[in-house]
Order: C-alpha cells, then structure tokens, then sequence
C-alpha cells in the first residue's frame, strides 16, 4: 500500500463525534502496550502519527487516522490495566460496543496480541466479541522480533488454538522494530477495504 497521505482525525468516545465521512474503515484492537500505536505508525510509514503508551488520555478514547483520503484507520482502545475499577471497565465497554454498533463501514476488528504470551482471558473475551460481531479473520502477533523464526511458528499456532480461531482465519506475526509482516498484515486489509 502506497501512503500517500496519513492524517490524525481525532480522539472521540460518543458515537455523535465520530467522523461522518462514508469511507472503509479497518479498527485495531488489543491490550494496552501490544504495540498497537507502534504497528500504526509502522503500517503508516509515520514515526509519532500514533502516540505510543504513556500518552495521557490516550488509553480512553478512539483514534481516528484517514488514509489517502480513502479510508480510516481506527485505534481502539487498549485495556488489561490492572488498576482499572468496576466502572472503568464497564465505560470502556460500553464506548466499544457503541463504536461498532454505529460505524456502517466498519469492514474488519483486528486484533494485536503479543507472539510471546499465550492470550489473557481479556484477550480472549475480546476475540469472541469481535468474532460475534463478524470480524476477526485477521489477528497479528506483535514484537515477532522478540523470537526465534520457529518459535514464532510455534507461537502462532498455540495463539490460533487458544483464541479458537478458525480454519479461515490468519495469524501474521508483525514486528515494528523490524518491519516485518508489513507486506502481509497490508495485502488482507486491502482485501477487506476493496470488498
Ligand atoms: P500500545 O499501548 O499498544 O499502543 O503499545 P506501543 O506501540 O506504545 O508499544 C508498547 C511498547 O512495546 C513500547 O515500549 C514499544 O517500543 C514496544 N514495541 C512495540 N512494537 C514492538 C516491536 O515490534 N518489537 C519490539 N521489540 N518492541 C515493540
């Protein structure tokens, strides 16, 4: 995918801010420090378009990028904090569940896992959210680089067996530091913004 433009739209949480426009759009989802603004800024070509972990407020909003002026690129976003109550985590769900009952041209939910861990029950839930929804053919392996070519294969396989994925359904292991599996992760997202 050539970027020819790569723009930061804005942070929303109420579907009466989310951007109108009438374009594809692909959304990211994962737990917070995945690597889900790394594999943006990756994808994108872009150093900081995507703030990284840390960033205040961040973690409680969804991040809009348009791309080329043909789609949106959506960061949801990340949960599994430790030190998140009750309340948080119902908000947190309501926001998602919002975002997907509203976006008519939503055409897949990634989601990032880490290729080292096995996915956390979180990582779990979210996958059968998503799968319920009709996403979830696609899920990338983050920080690839952090093992071996046959590790990551073994990898691979045990996420595909925990998260009960199925037989059509891809795991692409990713790595931003090494810009590995850009090529990949670009071909099946054309696939799903060009049906
Ligand atoms: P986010 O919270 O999901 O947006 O995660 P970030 O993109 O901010 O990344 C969290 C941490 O993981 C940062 O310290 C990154 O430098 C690191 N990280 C992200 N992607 C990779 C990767 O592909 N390889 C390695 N080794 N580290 C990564």
């Amino acid at each position: 995918m050539k970027i020819k433009e790569a723009s930061f739209i804005g942070s929303f949480v109420k579907p009466e801010q989310f951007p109108e426009d009438i374009v594809p759009e692909i959304a990211l989802a994962g737990r917070s420090n995945v690597g889900k603004s790394s594999l943006i800024n990756t994808l994108l070509g872009r150093k900081k378009l995507a703030k990284t972990s840390g960033t205040p407020g961040k973690t409680r909003t969804i991040n809009f990028y348009r791309i080329n002026q043909h789609f949106f690129l959506v960061d949801l976003p990340g949960y599994g904090y430790a030190k998140v109550s009750k309340k948080e985590r119902h908000s947190w769900g309501k926001m998602i569940e919002n975002y997907l009952a509203e976006r008519e041209n939503l055409r897949e939910v990634v989601l990032l896992v880490d290729i080292r861990h096995d996915p956390s029950e979180d990582d779990r839930i979210m996958y059968e959210w998503i799968r319920n929804q009709g996403y979830g053919h696609l899920v990338v392996a983050t920080k690839a680089d952090k093992l071996s070519k046959s590790r990551q294969m073994q990898q691979i396989r045990r996420i595909k067996t925990k998260l009960a994925m199925p037989e059509d359904a891809t795991i692409i292991p990713f790595s931003s530091l090494k810009k590995t599996g850009m090529e990949a992760v670009w071909d099946l997202l054309k696939i799903h913004l060009e049906a």
